[in-house]
């Protein structure tokens, strides 16, 4: 049975994501949920270490998932962990032009990886980090787009800002 690597920047790690990864766990023997470390092209709220920690604390009730932090490509951290796909989830058919340009190039750079796109659940389907970022940032409800942790590491953020 396959490996499969989850990567992403997970920041937080929110429902969408969390349904994702219970899929996987469906249809991989182990999925590696990675979180990349310090991505050049994005602004993150919280450090790879929380990252990681929420990611750990919302999927512990899958024991064939783990979670790692990680940096450099993709396709290498697949190949450390024994992985021979890669797990993305796709919501809009505007992340699909992402998304394949990413698993084209990783398949240039790894052809024994292949990339599995499952499509999120329709309630899931508008959720992005960035948009809970933001609702939790205006005081907005969230709950029902992250576990009860992730929406206190959001509240908490706020509260330092
Ligand atoms: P984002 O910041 O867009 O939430 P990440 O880089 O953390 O994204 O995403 C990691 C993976 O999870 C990507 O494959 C992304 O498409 C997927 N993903 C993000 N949000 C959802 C969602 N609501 N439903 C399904 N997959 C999602």
């Amino acid at each position: 049975m396959p490996i499969a690597l989850y990567p992403g920047s997970f920041d937080p790690i929110h429902s969408g994501h969390i349904d994702i990864a219970e899929r996987a766990a469906r249809l991989f023997e182990r999925v590696v949920v990675a979180v990349y470390d310090s991505p050049s092209s994005k602004r993150l709220l919280f450090s790879t270490e929380q990252r990681v920690e929420l990611a750990r604390a919302t999927l512990q009730h899958l024991p064939t998932v783990e979670v790692i932090p990680y940096r450099g490509l993709t396709v290498e951290i697949a190949h450390q962990v024994g992985a021979t796909a890669l797990v993305r989830g796709l919501r809009a058919t505007s992340d699909y032009e992402y998304e394949a340009q990413l698993a084209l190039t990783n398949k240039a750079l790894a052809p024994d990886i292949d990339t599995v796109m499952l499509i999120t659940s329709l309630k899931y389907a508008y959720l992005s980090a960035s948009i809970l970022k933001e609702v939790a940032a205006l005081g907005g409800d969230i709950s029902r787009w992250a576990p009860p942790l992730v929406v206190e590491a959001l509240l908490n953020s706020r509260r330092s800002d």
